[in-house]
């Protein structure tokens, strides 16, 4: 059977898969917005600690000084987050989303203070943290439980792939087994765990996304974000795809890729993201994924046509974690 969306299922209010708003209304029993907030945070593929250059698709220009000097607290991002929203929605709960780079690469007692602050925010139901799986301590992980005991956390890890090529195409800096090892001892606590994918790798056949799919699939997850590739302004992969040596999905490609993905995706996974999103001053391409009310519709439209949705072709059966 399909989740429960408050007091009904997804399908049987005419979903074809299951959003966040739908997850977080049947949470929280009313509507939850995520507000962005920056940590200041630098990246350890970035610092050469790790590597030096970040992955191909990331804009490192965000990890200047320039960026730390025009930072705000915790609490005045989200004051500004919350006024924006309010322009144009009723909005009364928030979940704080560390996004910019690794928002677990700092020390403990750095990271208990912004994330103490941002939770004590009125309002604030959540943290939703974004990070590498290679940069979570136990203690990082124990300090994040610490906070489930007053509001719901989730950690985001970046796992692009599950396919060692192309994390090493990506310039990733870690392997597959890195986020296995983050998920078995994040596991071990209250925290929910989603995932970062990316849809249309160069190399990557439509199996092996569908085997990303199931992997996320028998990991039993709580919630994906679904990427396309895309190019950024002074990034390796804007150079890449200006000089011709990657091509980028076109929408109907995408399009396909998203449908095939989600029904082998469990029903109870959450699906956070169906495209992915850039200001358009940055972006190089593609120019279809700037309008991602159409992509969303594009995805729909095509579950519709292939009378699907989301974890139709998931298996019955044991689930195992690895
Ligand atoms: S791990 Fe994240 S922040 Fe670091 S270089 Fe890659 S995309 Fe950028």
């Amino acid at each position: 059977m399909p989740p429960n969306c408050g007091n009904t299922s997804w399908r049987e209010v005419g979903h074809r898969f299951y959003s966040l708003n739908q997850f977080l209304i049947g949470k929280f029993g009313h509507r939850v917005w995520k507000v962005s907030v920056d940590g200041r945070f630098n990246c350890p593929n970035v610092d050469g600690t790790i590597a030096r250059g970040g992955c191909v698709f990331c804009d490192i220009r965000s990890f200047s000084p320039s960026r730390r000097l025009s930072i705000r607290s915790i609490s005045d991002q989200i004051a500004e987050g919350v006024a924006r929203l309010r322009q144009r929605h009723r909005v009364e709960h928030f979940i704080a989303y560390f996004q910019p780079a690794t928002n677990t690469y700092a020390p403990a007692d750095e990271l208990r203070n912004l994330w103490e602050e941002a939770a004590a925010y009125p309002g604030v139901v959540g943290l939703a943290i974004g990070t590498r799986p290679d940069c979570v301590s136990d203690e990082i992980l124990d300090l994040l439980e610490s906070f489930t005991a007053r509001t719901w956390v989730c950690v985001e890890y970046g796992l692009q792939s599950i396919h060692d090529r192309s994390l090493d195409w990506m310039n990733r800096g870690h392997h597959y087994q890195a986020f296995l090892d983050a998920v078995r001892r994040t596991r071990l606590r209250a925290i929910d765990i989603g995932a970062h994918v990316i849809l249309g790798i160069p190399g990557e056949t439509r199996d092996e996304m569908l085997a990303t799919a199931r992997e996320i699939a028998r990991l039993r997850l709580h919630s994906v974000k679904i990427h396309n590739l895309y190019a950024v302004k002074n990034t390796v992969l804007a150079d890449q795809v200006m000089s011709g040596t990657v091509a980028l999905p076109d929408r109907d490609q995408y399009v396909a890729y998203v449908a095939d993905f989600l029904e082998a995706l469990p029903p109870d996974c959450v699906i956070d993201r169906l495209c992915g999103d850039a200001p358009q001053e940055y972006l190089v391409a593609p120019q279809w994924c700037l309008d991602k009310q159409a992509v969303r519709a594009a995805i729909e439209k095509e579950l519709q046509r292939r009378d699907s949705w989301q974890g139709k072709s998931f298996p019955n059966g044991t689930i195992t974690v690895g």
